[in-house]
């Protein structure tokens, strides 16, 4: 696999896409353990990721994941907002001057974003948040590319893993963000932001599959 800017913007658009028709269903997730904004917002911060990547002079892979960042921060209240935009913003970091994405390279994206997130949040696996998919998806890749997988399969065993880590959260309680005031009684409920990371990571995939498949 090897994305250009072109194609790294195309998985953005439909990135937004997905998020756009699972506004409702993230929201009502969030309903249930947190204030309900989640799909709402996340849409709203996806919407101006696009709307900015249309615009914006781009160079290098660099650019869509600040620019994406930094329209995420600025459009996305609450926690998620923050912790996503601080995600792009630290994959941003180490993509300078690179004008395509290897499966290599977006095995290193994914775990500067985590390491944003952790630092951001303070949350580790386990704390019923978007680490408990986006953890699990890392690990993956990490073995595919250890074990040179091809793309493909790397990607489809990543955003499965994701799904499982949402599974995951619906058997613990919150320890971190909003639904931690629930305690136990957030056990039951899937994560909100673990199910935008798996949805995110699933687009990835399916992106990619149609891509290489032309
Ligand atoms: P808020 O809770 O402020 O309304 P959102 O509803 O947009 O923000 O996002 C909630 C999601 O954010 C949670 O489902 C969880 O996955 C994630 N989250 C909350 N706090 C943290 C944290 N400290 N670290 C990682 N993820 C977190
Ligand atoms: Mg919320």
């Amino acid at each position: 696999m090897s994305l250009t800017l072109k194609e790294v913007i195309q998985v953005f658009n439909n990135i937004e896409q997905t998020i756009f028709l699972n506004r409702q269903f993230l929201t009502d997730l969030d309903a249930a353990i947190g204030d309900g904004d989640h799909g709402i917002n996340l849409s709203k911060g996806f919407k101006a990721v696009s709307e900015k990547l249309k615009t914006a002079p781009i160079k290098d892979v660099s650019d869509i994941f600040k620019l994406s960042g930094m329209a995420i921060v600025s459009t996305v209240g609450g926690a998620s907002g923050p912790l996503y935009g601080t995600a792009l913003m630290k994959a941003a970091t180490l993509c300078a001057g690179r004008t395509e994405i290897s499966l290599e390279n977006f095995k290193d994206i994914l775990n500067a974003a985590i390491g944003g997130v952790k630092l951001r949040g303070g949350a580790d696996k386990g704390d019923k948040t978007m680490l408990d998919a986006l953890l699990p998806a890392f690990e993956e890749l990490r073995k595919a590319v250890e074990a040179n997988l091809d793309s493909l399969n790397a990607l489809q065993n990543a955003y499965m893993a994701a799904e499982e880590g949402v599974e995951y959260t619906k058997t613990i309680a919150a320890r971190k963000g909003r639904a931690s005031y629930l305690g136990e009684r957030s056990i039951g409920h899937q994560d909100p932001g673990a199910t935008s990371s798996y949805l995110i990571l699933k687009t990835v995939y399916e992106t990619v599959k149609v891509m290489k498949e032309k």
